[in-house]
């Protein structure tokens, strides 16, 4: 009998684990289960819809998704179609990929205020996710703090800052062009708490931000420093020099026609949301870095702005029966080990840190593992979950199925678009009720 094996989370520590395993030297069979009926996490929902080669390492897993030891359940969650012990007793093996979907909380005074987001739900509303598509974000105001000096807080303020023409061609929900399209955006804050050579930006993505067609990236010179500290690695003193050069970059760039500014602001700690009900101003703090860490120097400054999104990290969330650390925001593991037969992977492992590749070797590592670990199957797998969800009135989504629905998003996208997202699940399933014809018809 196979070892059989549930994944949990259909997101890239998902697949590149269903790869490794379906080509593991022992016989098993790979069920992948997601929540949504769409598969792929974060490279649907997080990476910008203005990157879309990002998101071509898709084609892989679909070629994985297709190998004859894997199928996929989509549009299936644990924890509210089954529970992990029902779980772990259909399985040999259970892998945990669910990833770090909750903002890290701001926690300052005035961040409960209407018009305060985290990334998560942002970036969730304006990429089209079921959970976030009534966010409704309040983008009536000219001015914008981004809290966060990684790459999500960069992706938040170049699409703030972009022209319509320049997000034609992307994705981005037809609901979330026309809210941009509306907004009176012209003053984007970007804050970091620490300095310019803390800042945990890709170069590449630094750089695009002197490439808008509206907007000016604009940093103050006496923030920058002359040179970079010693005792840094090759890979970073090679990073944060690169970064220094495209900031020194935009500090010399003159002002044109642009519209629009994304002010870079160092050294700058949120200490309060300022307003009534909502959102009308962020006071900071300036701080001075020492031994790497951000000091407070008790001068304080406010920002006004209508909107602020927080960038600053994200959480696993806690699943019943898995033991969670509150602190770190992951699953408690042993390099990836949790208990007897069962397993965490991605984010919800390791979590917020890396992009999509660096959760490969999670794969690699489980592979091994489950392998080592289980020498033959014992429990029954895919047609037991079927009957357990087919008697809960469960409707799961088949690779095909999710075909048929990207099918339709592709057939559906305006000239330029890659596809035009389908956002409700009641949406999907709806096109492969129509896919499947008239309940007793030929089709
Ligand atoms: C906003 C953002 C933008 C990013 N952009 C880039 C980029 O441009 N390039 C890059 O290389 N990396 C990028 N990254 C990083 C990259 O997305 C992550 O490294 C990667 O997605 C983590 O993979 P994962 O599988 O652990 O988690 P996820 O991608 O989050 O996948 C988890 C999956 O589990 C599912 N799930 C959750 N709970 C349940 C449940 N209870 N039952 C069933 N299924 C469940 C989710 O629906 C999801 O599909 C970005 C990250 C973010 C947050």
């Amino acid at each position: 009998m196979p070892v059989t094996i549930a994944i949990v989370g259909a997101g890239p520590s998902g697949f590149y684990a269903a790869e490794a395993l379906a080509r593991a030297a022992v016989d098993c069979r790979i069920d992948i289960i997601e929540r949504l009926p769409a598969p792929y996490g974060l490279i649907r929902y997080g990476v910008a819809p203005d990157h879309e080669k990002t998101k071509k390492v898709t084609r892989s897993f679909e070629r994985t998704a297709g190998h004859e030891r894997v199928g996929y359940y989509g549009n299936v969650e644990l924890g509210r179609d089954l529970t992990l012990e029902e779980l772990r007793g259909l399985y040999d093996a259970v892998v945990v990929a669910t990833g770090a979907p909750l903002d890290r909380p701001l926690g300052i005074p005035g961040s409960d205020k209407a018009g305060v987001y985290g990334a998560a739900a942002f970036v969730g509303w304006y990429n089209g996710h079921p959970d976030f598509r009534d966010l409704d974000p309040r983008l009536d105001s000219p001015g914008v703090a981004i809290i966060g000096n990684g790459n999500v807080a960069l992706d938040v303020a170049r699409i703030l800052a972009k022209t319509p023409e320049e997000l034609s061609s992307t994705d981005l929900p037809d609901y979330a062009a026309e809210a941009l399209r509306r907004a009176p955006i012209v003053e984007l804050n970007l804050f970091g708490r620490r300095g310019p050579v803390q800042a945990k930006w890709a170069n590449v993505e630094l750089r695009e931000m002197g490439h808008l067609a509206d907007c000016l990236p604009v940093v103050d010179p006496a923030q920058l420093p002359e040179s970079i500290a010693d005792g840094l690695s090759e890979r970073d003193r090679r990073l944060q020099e690169k970064n220094l050069a495209t900031l020194r970059g935009f500090a010399g760039l003159e002002a044109g026609k642009q519209r629009k500014r994304v002010y870079f602001s160092f050294y700058a700690k949120p200490l309060e949301v300022l307003g009534g009900g909502r959102v009308e101003a962020l006071r900071l703090e300036r701080t001075r870095v020492e031994a790497g860490r951000a000091v407070g120097t008790g001068e304080t400054f406010e920002v006004p702005c209508g909107l602020v999104v927080s960038s600053i990290g994200y959480r696993a969330e806690p699943i019943e029966g898995l033991p969670f650390d509150e602190g770190a925001g992951a699953v408690i593991n042993r390099d990836g080990r949790v208990a007897g037969g069962l397993y965490v992977i991605g984010w919800a492992k390791r979590g917020p840190i890396g992009v999509i590749s660096s959760n490969k070797p999670d794969g690699v590592t489980l592979a091994r593992q489950i392998t080592g670990d289980i020498d033959q199957g014992r429990k029954p797998g895919g047609p037991a979950l079927e009957r357990l969800l087919a008697g809960r009135g469960a409707r799961w989504v088949g690779f095909a199925d999710w075909k048929t629905i990207e099918a339709a998003e592709v057939a559906a996208a305006p000239p330029g678009a890659p596809r035009r997202k389908l956002i409700g699940v009641d949406d999907m399933l709806a096109v492969l009720d129509a896919a499947a014809g008239p309940p007793g018809g030929a089709g």
